[in-house]
């Protein structure tokens, strides 16, 4: 499986910083064993609070083409509008990406879009803020319209109202339901914008490995205690290398075992599918019995029994609350189709 490791700083905040970040990130991995696939900075910031540091801007370009031509990496940057896709053509920057609150805008997505139509830039498109698929979905397919040879999403989880460990709530259904619909897509997992902070970074990697993805966009400062935006979440480049040498990289290639326990699944699938169906038709002669006798459609008590006669396993909490959601969705689905 393709592998694609990108690690650079939040902001671009002078060119010192991008060169000794860049330096410590390209050798460190080469010592390593591995290599640095895109470095990236946001040249252009936007932030939530007007007074944050908003990236260094235009001025910043040079400096990224200095770390391109001096440690033979490809650049990615982030772009808001067709202005900054113009003048990250103009310095040659390698590729760009789409952020999250871009993302929810499907006019400016299309801005951006036709701005690189026709130009070799590789193109990442960050999940939108809302855990809307069809949004994501939408804005990846601009780019593949534009005839961008080469467009890979990135998950860097959703802006939840609750109050989370993360800084941002992963809904993994979502990625991993975007892997299904576009099984050629590269899909890479932020942890940095979706934990927030680097103590939980090693272990959403994981995740993200453990589901599949093709790899990761992490956030690196030289001097993380001294970054002008996301401090806690930047990792050293030392951090990185350790952290990208300990995952444990899974294959997408399936091995016989698993083709045959794919194979059990199957069959209780379809028994499940066959014996719901079953269940359904049962239901509606139960539901002509209560028409033609005047019975009231929900009959709590009776439903009551039904839940109790199915809590076995106590042990697996997790099937427990799986059946009780499980249930309940059966019970809505008769009332529906009894009303
Ligand atoms: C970023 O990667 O610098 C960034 C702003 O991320 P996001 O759009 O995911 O918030
Ligand atoms: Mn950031």
């Amino acid at each position: 499986m393709e592998r694609i490791w990108i690690a650079g700083p939040c902001a671009a905040e002078s060119r010192e910083q991008l060169l000794a970040t860049a330096a410590e990130l390209v050798e460190q991995s080469a010592i390593a064993g591995f290599r640095l696939d895109y470095f990236r900075a946001g040249a252009w910031k936007i932030r939530s609070n007007p007074d944050s540091f908003c990236g260094a801007g235009e001025e910043a370009l040079p400096w990224l083409q200095e770390v391109q031509r001096i440690y033979d990496v490809p650049v990615c940057v982030e772009v808001m509008n067709a202005r900054q896709v113009e003048l990250c053509a103009k310095h040659d920057i390698y590729a760009v990406w789409v952020g999250a609150r871009t993302g929810v805008n499907p006019t400016e997505v299309q801005q951006i879009a036709d701005a690189v139509r026709g130009t070799d830039f590789t193109v990442m498109v960050k999940n939108p803020i809302i855990p809307d698929l069809k949004l994501w979905i939408g804005n990846i397919e601009r780019f593949q319209k534009a005839d961008i040879r080469r467009v890979m999403a990135v998950h860097r989880g959703f802006t939840d109202a609750q109050e989370n460990v993360y800084r941002n709530a992963p809904v993994w259904q979502n990625p991993i339901e975007l892997k299904v619909r576009m099984p050629e897509l590269p899909i890479l997992c932020d942890p940095s914008h979706l934990c927030g902070n680097v103590k939980w970074i090693p272990q959403v990697a994981q995740l993200s490995m453990n589901y599949g993805f093709n790899g990761l966009m992490v956030e690196c400062h030289h001097n993380p205690s001294q970054a002008l935006s996301d401090a806690e979440q930047q990792m050293t480049p030392a951090q990185w290398v350790e952290l990208v040498t300990h995952l444990d990289l899974r294959n997408d290639t399936p091995d016989l075992s698993l083709v045959k326990q794919r194979a059990k699944l199957e069959n209780i699938d379809n028994q499940i599918s066959e014996l719901l169906y079953q269940r359904m038709m049962i239901t509606d002669e139960i539901a002509d019995i209560k028409r033609k006798n005047h019975i009231a459609v929900v009959q709590p008590q009776q439903w009551q029994q039904v839940v109790k006669r199915y809590t076995k396993h106590p042990e697996d909490s997790a099937y427990q609350d799986f059946m009780a959601k499980f249930l309940e969705l059966l019970h809505q689905t008769s009332i529906e189709r009894q009303k």
